[in-house]
């Protein structure tokens, strides 16, 4: 059996594109609103991450163009070597700040910032702990460190508190999304952290999906439960309320100074554009000037989750602006997806392996510049196509 052979017989994306229920890769005509134009037709945008709706706005944009014509387009270089400059040395300090840290190291990518950390900080003979449905850039740094990986049942805090007391507590990381990816809950981090200072261990919170939407005008998980000084490790990406893409990791001094050497990521790989780099610091002031926005797309949140629960929808454990709706098979998710398109909402499949078999969900995601009008509308069509396919 060759290697090719295996790319032949995959055909799951093809037998999907020829039943009419392909939903990946769909290009987009517009820039990322609460609308967007896809296939020729504007359709309330309900899948995307951008969730204060800052990837648009003229000051954010602004600074990406002064950027692009100071910097140029690229920094042809790592961040070890020449690729650093100026405005990824501010933007450091901003998050820093930001996040309540000492010190922030910029990275390409949130996945990047998660990757590098872990196989970092991890070595052989030590062990990171991970939530069983955390990130895949915290499952693939799991994979690239040498130490032994350990994993707990989604938020069971004594399934944790049972593997923690197998290990050596000073050479153990744990390491949880502050807001999970797929559930929108919000980890448990009081009692992870009580947890870890129990065994002794060092505590990582991948907030990717928490900054810009929890705690005081968006600072985060650590800063919603005001325990980001005992977290050791904060990482953030700029993919989501942040309005661009890259990633970072804030700590203290000497764990950061450890990163900035020693990751391969940072070292062998080219840094962040300066308009990328330039917009996340935008984006930060805007967050933290424009506070309506935070309260927006709680307002939002709540307005939604009114609607799919009286609908009959089941919302799963969320509690934030990511809302799964749990639909059953996958072929049932992929027609709710084209239909809900087709009525003029733009939703995403979550199928198995990402979740069990017979728990495809829709992945719904809220921003602050969606209206209440467009919520009700868009309520309106899930609802009337999920009667329709008989979900509720
Ligand atoms: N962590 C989490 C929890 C994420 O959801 C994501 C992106 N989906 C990442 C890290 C990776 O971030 P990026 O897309 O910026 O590489």
């Amino acid at each position: 059996m060759g290697l090719l052979d295996k790319v032949q017989r995959f055909q799951t994306a093809r037998q999907l594109m020829d039943a009419g229920l392909y939903n990946y890769f769909r290009p987009i005509e517009s820039a990322q609103e609460n609308t967007v134009r896809y296939n020729g037709r504007e359709v309330i945008m309900l899948g995307s991450n951008n969730y204060l709706g800052l990837t648009n706005h003229p000051k954010v944009k602004d600074a990406a163009i002064a950027a692009l014509g100071k910097y140029g387009s690229g920094c042809a270089g790592s961040r070890f070597l020449n690729g650093t400059l100026d405005v990824h040395v501010e933007l450091e300090e901003k998050l820093a700040s930001l996040v309540g840290k000492e010190k922030a190291l910029v990275f390409s990518t949130g996945f990047f910032a998660n990757q590098g950390t872990i196989s970092t900080m991890v070595g052989r003979n030590e062990t990171v702990v991970v939530d069983r449905t955390d990130h895949a850039s915290i499952i693939d740094g799991c994979r690239m460190s040498f130490g032994n990986v350990r994993k707990y049942r989604h938020q069971d805090m004594e399934h944790l508190d049972y593997v923690l007391s197998k290990e050596k507590g000073a050479d153990t990381l744990v390491v949880v999304d502050g807001v999970f990816s797929m559930e929108g809950d919000i980890a448990r981090v009081p009692e992870i952290l009580e947890l870890c200072q129990k065994h002794g261990a060092l505590l990582m919170v991948d907030d990717a999906h928490g900054v810009g939407v929890m705690g005081d005008h968006g600072r985060g998980t650590c800063n919603h439960f005001g325990v980001t000084e005992d977290v050791h490790m904060i990482v953030g990406t700029f993919s989501k309320s942040l309005a661009s893409v890259g990633g970072f990791v804030a700590s203290d001094a000497d764990t950061i100074h450890y990163i900035q050497h020693l990751a391969r990521v940072m070292i062998f790989s080219a840094s962040p554009p300066p308009a990328s780099v330039a917009s996340v610091s935008a984006a930060i002031d805007v967050m933290l000037e424009e506070e309506w926005r935070h309260q927006a797309l709680w307002r939002n949140t709540d307005i939604m989750m009114d609607r799919l629960r009286s609908a009959g929808f089941d919302t799963g454990p969320s509690e934030t602006p990511i809302i799964p709706v749990v639909i059953g098979g996958d072929e049932a998710a992929y027609r709710m997806c084209v239909r809900c398109w087709e009525e003029g909402v733009f939703v995403n499949p979550i199928v198995s392996p990402a979740v069990e078999p017979g728990n495809a969900l829709l992945r719904l995601s809220l921003m602050a510049t969606h209206t209440e009008d467009e919520i009700h509308k868009s309520m309106d069509i899930l609802t009337s196509v999920g009667k329709e396919l008989g979900v509720v």
